[in-house]
């Protein structure tokens, strides 16, 4: 399905990393305060909240869940799709999920993951573990002095909490629907 901003440009032209815009997010208040440029979020009714920014303002319908293990949970109606979101973005004098604005993380983040994730497997090679990061842990490979393998272990060992806090950011930052 095509969404309303598909193929939208940033305003220096060519994608915009997520990172790097506005957003507003549905539990904000909650957290640690934003930056003082961060657009501001008042629920005016149980099902509405408006979002202003400077100028721009916006009333977004706010959808409110019971998830399975108890509690509540509301979203934001994407303005544009009407999606259920946690977090809009602002783009020019547009307010919407990062989908209608066709929006992704910066690539230059994916890269430095697949480094992360190329090292890691590079040591497992070493030593001779099967699998991939999130695999068990093998013993020292016959042969192999102590020191070396304490090393690569080590390094392998730090590397894969950098890689497991890297997709735990990303699972944090995409939108999840239900
Ligand atoms: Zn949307």
């Amino acid at each position: 399905m095509g969404s309303v901003f598909s193929g939208r440009t940033g305003p220096r032209g060519g994608k915009t990393a997520v990172e790097s815009l506005l957003k507003v997010q549905i539990n904000q208040t909650r957290k640690a305060p934003g930056s003082p440029a961060a657009p501001r979020l008042v629920f005016d009714a149980a099902d509405v909240a408006e979002v202003s920014y400077g100028p721009l303002r916006w009333h977004v319908h706010v959808d409110e869940t019971e998830p399975h293990f108890g509690g509540r949970r509301r979203w934001f109606a994407c303005l544009a799709c009407s999606c259920r979101r946690t977090t809009l973005y602002v783009v020019g004098d547009a307010l919407a999920c990062r989908v209608c604005l066709g929006l992704r993380y910066a690539s230059q983040h994916e890269t430095e993951r697949d480094r992360l994730f190329r090292r890691a497997h590079k040591l497992r090679d070493r030593l001779g573990w099967s699998g991939g990061v999130a695999d068990e842990r093998g013993g020292r490979p016959g042969g192999m002095h102590e020191m070396t393998y304490c090393r690569l272990s080590r390094n392998l060992a730090s590397l894969t909490a950098k890689i497991l806090s890297d997709l735990e950011d990303w699972v944090e930052g995409a939108e999840r629907t239900f």
